[in-house]
């Protein structure tokens, strides 16, 4: 049994705490009550002050009433409630942004991550001077085959075009310092994947080794579609190497097409008419593909460009418990 969880003796309630725990949930209702009974008993023994903060992604389901009434007996619960989904990462960039403490950790709702890993970051943080300490999954054995392969994929290419700064199999489960957090609030919003440009800032990082576990009640909410979206972002937000790419496809097209119409003068030298419309059909499907796909790629990054110049928030915050106990403490 622990004790009852008295909040930490802090004089000036509005003292920034010694740790924020972020954690984004969208249409969690399944496993918001394991959470908090795992997470809390990690948080009280480690005997700092803490916050906290829910990042509720636009819920549809009962999770903003669930997380009022735990907000009832954890007075360090603070719920921020999005407008609308706005998805994970933006969700996180919004915890980030109203995270009050001196650490802030970032953990997964599902408890994928496990919260007892938070204890071993801090230590590495302190142990190792390190600003960002990050959550590297030793074992994906839980998840399942599919989603295996693509991260592998994804992180083998991030790596190669993104840079070999980027850890692999490091997700969202991190540790950062003060000045970490700081210094990406202040990064454009828009199209931020977090564990790409959280090691470029380039502060002196650590990890720590978890174990991936089995998402512990409810269903992903990172459908295959948000999977594409994700590594589109993480391709175009931080590289211009596919646009290269689009270069290449052009040259290889213009090698192909030069051999093409050498063919086609030596057919018509030696007096073999091409019967050829199959090749010619070919041909053009593959030449107009080609372009599409570079169209398409110059649109991303139009596009990009277009977004970041509207400087549009990427979400909107409907209401944060603190403000409330902020008005009420006046
Ligand atoms: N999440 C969110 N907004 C979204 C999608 C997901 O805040 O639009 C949260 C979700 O509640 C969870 C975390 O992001 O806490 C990771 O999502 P999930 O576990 O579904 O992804 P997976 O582990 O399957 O990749
Ligand atoms: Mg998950």
């Amino acid at each position: 049994m622990r004790p009852p969880a008295d909040p930490p003796v802090d004089t000036d309630p509005t003292a920034p705490p010694q740790l924020s725990v972020v954690v984004p949930m969208f249409d969690e209702e399944a496993v918001i009550g394991m959470f908090v009974d795992r997470l809390r008993p990690v948080l009280d023994d480690l005997g700092q002050s803490y916050e906290v903060v829910v990042v509720d992604d636009g819920s549809r389901d009962t999770t903003p009433a669930l997380l009022e009434k735990a907000r009832r007996d954890w007075p360090q619960l603070r719920v921020v409630r999005l407008r609308a989904n706005a998805g994970h990462q933006a969700a996180l960039s919004a915890g980030l942004m109203r995270a009050r403490g001196a650490w802030v950790a970032t953990i997964d709702a599902d408890l994928q991550d496990p919260p007892e890993t938070i204890a071993g970051m801090l230590t590495a943080a302190r142990e190792r001077s390190a600003d960002v300490v990050y959550g590297v999954r030793n074992d994906r054995t839980t998840d399942s085959l599919f989603k295996r392969h693509t991260a592998n994929a994804y992180y083998r290419m991030i790596r190669r075009l993104v840079g070999h700064h980027v850890p692999a199999d490091a997700g969202d489960f991190r540790l950062m310092s003060r000045a970490t957090v700081d210094a990406v609030n202040r990064l454009p919003a828009q199209n931020r994947v977090l564990r790409l440009v959280i090691p470029a800032l380039g502060f002196p990082s650590a990890q720590v080794e978890y174990r991936r576990e089995e998402r512990a009640a409810g269903t992903t909410k990172y459908p295959l579609s948000r999977m594409i979206r994700l590594t589109v972002d993480s391709l175009t937000g931080f590289s211009i190497a596919p646009l290269r790419l689009a270069t290449w496809f052009g040259l290889g097209g213009a090698v192909v097409t030069a051999l093409l119409l050498a063919l086609a003068v030596v057919a018509f030298l030696t007096d073999h008419t091409l019967p050829g419309w199959t090749s010619t059909f070919v041909v053009v499907a593959a030449v107009g593909a080609i372009q599409l796909l570079c169209l398409g790629l110059l649109g991303e990054y139009v596009g990009r460009l277009y977004t970041q110049l509207q400087g549009r928030p990427t979400y909107h915050i409907a209401y944060d418990s603190a403000d409330e106990a902020d008005r009420s403490n006046q």
